[in-house]
């Protein structure tokens, strides 16, 4: 982690360890030390990722005390003489060790499969015979009831690894002990089982347990000893988080994943890349390419199965797509039939309507090289700017406020320097859910003495970290931010140097402010206290000492973008940053945590209909010649349209053929019903995906591609960090590189695509750039670089972005003021909730994945809303209940669950699960700017699905 405020000068101290001379920094420990000489201590309680405790006492040392000292705590001091190794030190350890395995388990599970229980090293170490149990199974109990980590209390040896490892690094709070004497144990919450606890199934514990108490449930194959699987350094496939992994595999499968030390996770994982990565091994994985029968046209009105799924049908759980209703739609393909299909279907239409008769949805979970090869193969293969993908929905609206305030969409810092920060400001984000391992992160951070300020709709997890918790109203945001600069303002809690050399339009943003959001104004639009504006502006204002020199860091979600008000909610944020200096200092920054694990890459590629990659306008002229050069052909100067606007025009008849990589409109975009009839209004729809998803189902032809374990690409993270992915698997049977895939379809409409690898493509792409010239695969390594690098052989990139000006026309920052507008649709009478929509912790997205993930799906297999308990009680529900939520767009039924983190008045419900699609309710108004819908606020009902 890297250290908290200012790096304190370290002096040092000189020692002997076993007759080595040896010099340390002072403050460090004789077991670290003794590492720095090459020389191993045992330890059972002790690891170098978490705080020393001298619990176990096995790796006592002899310094020539009375007593023997624990070298794990024990820090080193000038002249100091340690002993590591002796008959005395040795009969201590043995009689340790012999009298721990009283109690282990025979056999011991871990040793058996993984060879690795530090217990039974060290009897084999010791050569001590394993006696045999002398404590019941009653006192210590086992528990089977987490559906990813199995407990074994027997096998426990009370080293606290997992207490720290849960507590200390994850922030999870979850693993305390209980009892006494032979009946200690460790104990989840309140001594209840695992699986009911409020564990949130991250495995840390698991991974730091040295015995065999606690180890992760078998999801495919038994993990095995380390020289029977092979490693796979990669990244994980999920989220925008980006942490490094090690896939270890074997016989094909892959048996087990572990974090991996790196920049971004520091070895950290959630559960979903821990134990979320067996869906790439599942049956419905799509294996040949698929044509539609011609008996299966004309597409619409919906298949039975499709109609079976819509609401009010179904009650069951695990509503995926079914296979052997929807199959029968297609026949088996050969590629060159399939690709030659797509190819004739795309030019016919190209021909006879012009490019802009098409449109390409790329992804965002696909590789920065996909990204690329997709957006040339709509716009210099079919003509046409209408490509688009999954940042429309998560992000654009703050990346076109940055872009017109600041000229960059990208963070501005890393997440991980919130451990510099005086203040954290974290609005509209679900972290701990969406974001769980930067979420760990700033938990460290606010227990160090970070001030955390949190604003939402709902009072999330993260929140109870929070020296501050605003609750206001759903899309008053503009109003509280707004009030929080009167403050600042009123009280000169402003960077007046940094405004005045740094930025331009402070005058405008200071009229607006003073005049009309008083914290007496904003608090009747938002509904915060006046005092407790008060006191959370002057909270921000004791990080802007008069001259600058505090810090604060502004982390957002898509609590704040996903309104039609997102830019200017966004706008107001990085007003905020810009009147308090926090742009181009350590701790301080504009972080818009990115959700799809490549949305900044796929967006840096060009996935974009504005501009080109490195977000080159298409309109501009010199740009345009430079890609047709490199592309050799004409390119379109009208910038595209957008998801929605192409869902639209598909609606309408303008948009004929749709391309679609990896996305699930049918599931992801809003009002969902009006998006069912566009794709089935379609002239020709392909699909490239590893599922056949619900998208597909309106598919005239389907490709089958390679899932993220089998392949080679970059991903850019949350971060900036350009990270090497490296495949695991073989893909499954014809199923092929997307990469390959890309280049063939660019084939089939004239466009040359002779590429020879992966790494070919990505050369082609960063030359075309300025923000990744200079990178290479080969340069990236297996902790990537964070981009821009000017010096990507010795540097690993730049941290901090605009320490000096910003990428705008005259280097200055603009402020851009912003009124309060009311969301697209407010409740009324008829539809008096409001619903707000997105992710649980187990699942991602549609569901695609994680829903054919084993431990995912068991943990949270079906869909539910969240209803305060207070509104559950006015409409007459109960907890449990079976209710109908209804908006103008469509009606839903599922499960009421009563959540008290929500404010009355409004609903949660999440957009994972088709058989209760959340999208059916929600409104595709857009934003102006961004022109991202406001999946945030809807207007709807709720009432018992039986009445
Ligand atoms: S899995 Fe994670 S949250 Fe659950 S007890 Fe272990 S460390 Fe804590
Ligand atoms: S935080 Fe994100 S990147 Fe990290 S393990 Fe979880 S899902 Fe994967």
């Amino acid at each position: 982690m890297i250290s908290n405020h200012n790096a304190v000068e370290h002096n040092t101290v000189e020692l002997t360890i076993d007759g080595h001379s040896l010099r340390v920094p002072d403050g460090t420990t004789i077991w670290d030390a003794a590492r720095m000489a090459g020389i191993a201590i045992p330890a059972l309680c002790h690891d170098p990722g978490l705080d020393p405790v001298g619990v176990c006492r096995m790796c006592v040392v002899d310094v020539g005390e009375r007593v023997l000292a624990a070298s794990c705590v024990r820090e080193c001091s000038d002249g100091m003489s340690v002993t590591t190794d002796s008959p005395t030190l040795e009969s201590h350890r043995r009689q340790l060790t012999s009298l721990l395995l009283t109690e282990h388990p025979s056999p011991c599970q871990q040793q058996q499969q993984t060879g690795d229980c530090a217990l039974e090293q060290l009897a084999s170490q010791f050569d001590l015979l394993q006696s045999t149990r002398s404590v019941s199974d009653t006192l210590r109990p086992r528990d089977q009831s987490s559906a990813v980590i199995s407990v074994d209390h027997q096998a426990c040896i009370l080293c606290d690894r997992c207490i720290r490892a849960c507590n200390d690094i994850q922030s999870n709070d979850v693993i305390g002990r209980t009892g006494k004497g032979v009946t200690a144990r460790i104990a989840f919450d309140l001594d209840q089982p695992m699986g009911q606890s409020r564990c949130v199934s991250c495995g840390e514990c698991a991974a730091a347990c040295p015995t065999g108490a606690l180890v992760g449930q078998t999801l495919t194959l038994p993990v095995l000893e380390p020289d029977q699987m092979t490693g796979v350094d990669t990244i994980c496939p999920y989220c925008g988080v980006g942490c490094a992994i090690t896939a270890w595999t074997h016989k094909k499968t892959i048996v087990e994943v572990q974090g991996r030390q790196s920049p971004v996770n520091h070895g950290r994982l959630c559960v979903k890349g821990r134990y979320g990565w067996d869906y790439t091994l599942h049956a419905d994985r799509l294996k040949t390419p698929l044509i539609r029968r011609e008996s299966a046209y004309p597409k619409g009105p919906l298949s039975a199965e499709v109609a079976d799924s819509l609401p009010g049908k179904t009650r069951k759980p695990g509503g995926l797509v079914d296979l052997d209703t929807v199959l029968p739609a297609f026949r088996e393909a050969t590629w060159d039939e399939a690709l030659e299909l797509i190819g004739h279907k795309l030019t016919s239409i190209r021909d006879a309507h012009t490019g802009n008769a098409l449109a390409g949805f790329g992804s965002a979970k696909g590789s920065n090289e996909e990204a690329y090869l997709f957006q040339r193969f709509i716009r210099a293969g079919l003509g046409t700017n209408n490509v688009d993908h999954c940042t429309r929905l998560c992000h654009a609206s703050s990346v076109a406020a940055l872009m017109e305030t600041i000229g960059s969409g990208a963070v501005t810092n890393v997440f991980a320097d919130v451990a510099r920060a005086d203040v954290a400001l974290i609005c509209g984000s679900n972290t701990t859910v969406n974001h769980p391992v930067a979420a760990t992160f700033i938990k460290q951070a606010a227990k160090a003495g970070t001030e955390l300020i949190v604003v939402d709709v709902r009072q999330n997890e993260i929140a109870d970290f929070a020296t501050h918790f605003a609750r206001i109203r759903p899309g008053t945001d503009v109003a509280f931010y707004n009030a929080l600069l009167h403050v600042l303002c009123r009280d000169g809690l402003i960077d007046r140097d940094y405004i005045d050399s740094r930025t331009e339009g402070f005058e405008q943003l200071q009229s607006l402010v003073t005049n009309d959001y008083s914290p007496a104004q904003a608090s009747a639009i938002c509904g915060v206290a006046v005092e407790q504006i008060e006191a959370i502006a002057a909270t921000i204002g004791r990080a802007t000492p008069p001259g600058g020199g505090g810090s604060m860091i502004v982390f957002w979600g898509m609590g704040v973008s996903q309104h039609t008000t997102g830019t200017d909610n966004a706008r107001c944020l990085i007003s905020l940053c810009l009147a308090t200096g926090n742009i181009g200092r350590p701790g301080t920054g504009l972080h818009p945590l990115r959700g799809q694990n490549n949305v900044q890459g796929a967006s840096d590629a060009g996935l974009i209909p504005m501009v080109f990659p490195d977000y080159q306008p298409v309109s501009d002229d010199k740009i345009r010649r430079k890609f047709s050069t490199a592309w050799g052909c004409e390119l379109d100067p009208t910038p595209g349209l957008t998801v929605v606007e192409i869902m639209k025009g598909a609606l309408q008849g303008s948009i004929r053929g749709l391309y679609i990589m990896g996305e699930n409109p049918f599931s992801s975009d809003p009002n969902a019903n009006t998006v069912r009839q566009a794709l089935s209004n379609l002239e020709f729809l392909a699909v490239q995906d590893i599922f056949l998803t619900e998208t597909a189902e309106f598919a005239d032809v389907i490709l089958p591609a390679s899932s993220y374990f089998e392949k080679t690409g970059t991903y850019t993270n949350t971060d900036r960090r350009v990270q090497l992915g490296r495949p695991v698997l073989e893909p499954p049977h014809e199923a092929r590189q997307d990469w390959e895939i890309l280049c063939q379809v660019s084939r089939q409409v004239g466009l040359e695509s002779d590429y020879q690898s992966v790494s070919d493509v990505f050369d082609e792409f960063t030359s075309l750039t300025h923000n990744y010239q200079g990178l290479s695969h080969k340069l990236l390594g297996s902790t990537g670089r964070l981009w821009p690098c000017p010096n990507p052989q010795t540097d690993d990139g730049t941290q901090i972005l605009f320490e000096d000006r910003f990428p705008t026309p005259t280097g200055r920052g603009r402020f851009v003021p912003c009124s309060y507008q009311p969301a697209d649709e407010l409740p009324d009478d008829q539809f008096p909730l409001v619903l707000n929509t997105g992710r649980v912790l187990e699942h991602w997205h549609t569901g695609t994945m994680t829903r054919r993930s084993k431990a995912l799906d068991a943990i949270q297999p079906k869909a539910f809303v969240a209803i305060h308990p207070d509104d559950l009680l006015k409409y007459g529900l109960v907890d449990g209940q079976w209710v109908r939520i209804t908006s103008r767009r469509g009606a839903i039924e599922l499960e009421a669950r009563s959540d008290l983190r929500l404010q009355p008045g409004s609903i949660f419900i999440t957009f994972h699960f088709r058989e209760a699609a959340a999208n059916t309710l929600t409104n595709d108004a857009l934003d102006p700017y961004g022109k991202i819908p406001e999946y945030k606020i809807c207007a709807v009902s709720v009432c018992a699905a039986d009445s």
